[in-house]
């Protein structure tokens, strides 16, 4: 199977489009979704559509469920809670089904998917350093984890002796090794490249590859002002950060 892999839409429509239309001409047979369709953007009813379309392996995000009132609002910063109480209003009942037909945790014989840590899921750690990779490789029990959440691209690859981080976004998967891919933001991207993040896993030829795609930010960005969403949310797609 070739995977296409989205995380962390976030209700970006502009950036989604963009990512799927970069991921159709890859031959792609089937998508997963780390979570976070919604929350922070201006089109959570559209996206989720989008998404439901693609017939996608997905599981819940912390937006995900802050929407459908699975989790306490207190967990999120004040623009946050801002936008998931716009978002809230948006959904329709088909929507709101949808977000609560979610997992935390979907496992294949080819991966694992969730959208933060392994360890609580639905307390959503982040996983950001060496020594929390280590705890989180002790619960996968496939060669690869594909996760969401920091809305930076991060790989960590698990071999016998060590744990370091890939540095590279193209890669063979090697023999005997374990990794944990995050494959960045499709919606809001966090590493101050502010093009939309996107991956292609090919479970056949072991390859993982991390691409971007720019999209229409300036189109985004009015949507977003016009709903009413906070500024610094709207401001923060045009750096990346
Ligand atoms: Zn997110």
């Amino acid at each position: 199977m070739r995977y296409g892999i989205i995380s962390d839409i976030h209700a970006n429509l502009e950036a989604l489009t963009a990512v799927i239309d970069a991921l159709q001409s890859q031959r792609i047979n089937g998508y997963l979704c780390c979570g976070d369709i919604v929350g922070y953007g201006a089109n959570p009813h559209e996206c989720i559509e989008l998404v439901k379309s693609l017939n996608a392996f997905c599981v819940a995000g912390n937006h995900d469920w802050a929407a459908i009132d699975r989790m306490d609002m207190s967990w999120f910063s004040f623009s946050a809670q801002k936008s998931l109480e716009w978002t809230k209003q948006q959904l329709t009942k088909d929507d709101g089904d949808f977000l609560r037909s979610l997992e935390l945790i979907v496992k294949t014989e080819d991966f694992i998917l969730v959208h933060s840590g392994l360890r609580e899921a639905g307390r959503f750690h982040y996983v950001y350093s060496i020594n929390q990779a280590l705890d989180m490789f002790s619960l996968i029990d496939r060669k690869i984890c594909l996760v969401g959440h920091t809305h930076a691209p991060t790989i960590f690859k698990k071999a016998a002796s060590y744990i370091d981080m890939v540095g590279s976004f193209e890669f063979a998967l090697e023999k005997d090794c374990q990794y944990i891919v995050n494959v960045g933001s499709v919606g809001q991207p966090r590493d101050y490249d502010p093009r939309a993040a996107f991956g292609i896993f090919d479970s056949v030829a072991k390859t993982i590859s991390i691409k971007r795609v720019p999209y229409d930010i300036q189109k985004t960005q009015e949507k977003m002002t016009a709903a009413g969403l906070p500024q610094s949310l709207v401001e923060r797609l045009a750096i990346g950060r």
